[in-house]
């Protein structure tokens, strides 16, 4: 939408927002096809943490239907603001569970289920005996960092039979972030035989989360199904308030 002022306002010298969206969306085309993969089978998320809501809905005018969002004042708030969009709202960040029944109001995806008593806060209360089903992924930690997040490869299988057990959770698969210190391809393919491990638990969680701006490629070469892509799109994030 070139007619849109707000959009040929952006000084970058890479074009603004709609030449970046349109060069990511070019870039995940060549690395599905690169994949022998087609392009529908991957959702991109736009990752819009920290940047107003005014961008998020630039971005919906640009044709994008899913965003991700890491600190749930900041989601809460845009999502509230931007009631108006049909947006699928992607939680993504480390969650309290004291802020787990919140969330749900607004998100329709969790990314991070990582820890037990995130999982038990989603499921029903003597107040709440009917909540909402919200779609999960279980978060895995690709590193031996527990400062990343995520749960340990061993540990995911018990992860998913509490989510299972929760009955308010959809889970759809898998989500990780790239070590900082690897090469990302190896990693997500360990990421890939432990979403297959998932599958033989739960076989409709078929989705892998993995990808972000610097190694959305490899994402895809590994099965990824949803790429969590923030500033190749957005540019620079602006420093958290
Ligand atoms: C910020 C963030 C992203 C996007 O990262 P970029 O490098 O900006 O693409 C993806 N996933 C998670 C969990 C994030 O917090």
């Amino acid at each position: 939408m070139a007619s849109d002022p707000r959009l040929q306002s952006d000084p970058s010298p890479d074009g603004g927002l709609e030449a970046r969206l349109a060069s990511v969306r070019s870039g995940i085309s060549d690395a599905a096809r690169a994949a022998g993969r087609s392009a529908d089978e991957l959702t991109l998320v736009v990752v819009t943490k920290f940047h107003p809501a005014s961008l998020v809905r630039e971005l919906a005018a640009l044709g994008v239907t899913d965003v991700g969002e890491n600190r749930h004042q900041e989601a809460q708030a845009k999502a509230a603001e931007l009631a108006d969009l049909a947006l699928t709202w992607h939680f993504v960040g480390q969650l309290q569970s004291k802020k787990a029944r919140q969330v749900r109001r607004y998100a329709h995806v969790v990314q991070s289920l990582d820890r037990d008593s995130v999982v038990d806060a989603f499921a029903p209360t003597e107040s709440e005996p009917e909540p909402p089903v919200i779609d999960g992924f279980v978060q895995v930690n690709l590193t031996d960092d527990p400062g990343r997040g995520g749960v340990q490869p061993d540990d995911v299988d018990a992860m998913v039979e509490r989510v299972l057990a929760t009955g308010t959770i959809r889970l759809r698969g898998v989500m990780a972030v790239a070590p900082l210190d690897e090469e990302p391809r190896p990693a997500f393919a360990r990421l890939r035989g432990i979403s297959e491990r998932v599958r033989s638990i739960e076989p409709a969680a078929t989705d892998i989360s993995a990808g972000m701006s610097g190694d959305y490629a490899d994402a895809v070469l590994e099965g990824a199904t949803h790429l969590r892509i923030g500033t190749a799109i957005t540019g620079k994030r602006p420093v958290a308030p």
